[in-house]
């Protein structure tokens, strides 16, 4: 249950001048204890906040990658983790992108796999992610715990932006990675208080209410993505609907770049908006982000949870524009 905010960033020793559970906040606080043993229970393991999904990608990284190692990214996934990769290629991280599907390249010392993938909703092949003998992180904020629960399929790390579906709202900015090893979480706790990566006591509040209703959440927008999905490969203007069988997030592609900015544009339930995962149904053409790594055409529906009737109509009438 959602308890008291307790913003303080430090708190007196004991009587006899040692410090108790919290003494500064960059160690730890008790809204990010609270959240993090309610999100350790749902995955099934030791469950660390971070300030945002990329902040705990980085933490995850600096402690797991060694120096000069080589990162196996899933090609197709969420564009921003190569394109860190990428910025931290002066320090010496070598990233190559495979297909998630196969087996992870040989030379690979971290492998990050997506399940399922931004915006192309592949699955990993998790047995042979699992066979390589480099340690594996699994990306599963589309897939939210509820659906996929990768420390049990043998990962190492299980990862989610809780900026989307686990807070849910669209107001808060946070990450976790949760392991089930005792000595990669204290080397992950310290890399986090060493560089300073923790969420606020506001932020770990708002995610530990969001989760109250995740359940219901995510049931309510799986049944409609599922239909809405169902109906958009039916549809005449849409070239190729994709669906992975779980998760609220559908992806489709429309004849071509122009296309998909007039059906972007077009509707008015359906907010044309980044993110995903969030409670109002959204809608953007990738490309405008990601350039040629995926398709001109390609439009992400995030489905929130309004009545599928209500956003089927808006789609049908924006597609009438495509
Ligand atoms: N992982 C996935 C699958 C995402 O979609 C995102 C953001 O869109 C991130 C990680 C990064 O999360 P954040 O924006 O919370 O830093």
């Amino acid at each position: 249950m959602t308890g008291s905010l307790d913003r303080s960033a430090t708190w007196p020793y004991d009587e006899a001048g040692e410090p108790g559970a919290f003494s500064y906040v960059r160690a730890e606080h008790p809204n990010q204890v609270a959240v993090e043993e309610e999100l350790g229970r749902l995955e099934g393991g030791r469950a660390l906040l971070y300030p945002a999904g990329m902040g705990a990608v980085t933490g995850v990284v600096l402690t797991m990658l060694p120096p000069g190692g080589t990162i196996a990214v899933a090609a197709g996934a969420y564009y921003g983790h190569k394109q860190l990769f990428d910025h931290l290629a002066p320090w010496g991280i070598d990233a190559v992108e495979y297909d998630q599907t196969d087996p992870p390249p040989e030379r690979a010392d971290l492998i990050l796999v997506e399940a399922p993938s931004n915006p192309l909703l592949t699955m990993p092949d998790f047995e042979a992610a699992v066979a390589h003998a480099a340690p594996v992180v699994c990306d599963a904020t589309l897939a939210s715990p509820l659906r996929v629960r990768p420390l049990e399929l043998g990962c190492d790390v299980a990862l989610h932006s809780a900026t989307k579906v686990l807070g849910g709202h669209d107001d808060l900015l946070a990450g976790v990675a949760t392991v089930s090893d005792d000595d990669l979480y204290e080397r992950l706790h310290l890399t986090r208080r060493l560089t300073g990566l923790v969420a606020s006591a506001d932020t770990a509040w708002l995610l530990e209410r969001g989760l109250q209703t995740l359940a219901v959440r995510f049931d309510r927008m799986e049944a409609t993505a599922r239909e809405l999905a169902a109906r958009l490969d039916a549809h005449p203007a849409v070239t190729v609907a994709r669906y992975p069988g779980l998760g609220f997030l559908v992806s489709f592609d429309v004849a071509d770049g122009a296309a998909a900015r007039r059906v972007e544009t077009a509707t008015a339930v359906i907010e044309n908006a980044t993110s995903l995962g969030g409670t109002r149904t959204k809608l953007e053409s990738r490309n405008r982000w990601e350039g040629e790594r995926c398709p001109e055409g390609l439009l992400r529906l995030s489905v929130g949870l309004e009545d599928v009737e209500v956003l089927w109509g808006d789609l049908e009438r924006a597609l009438d524009r495509a």
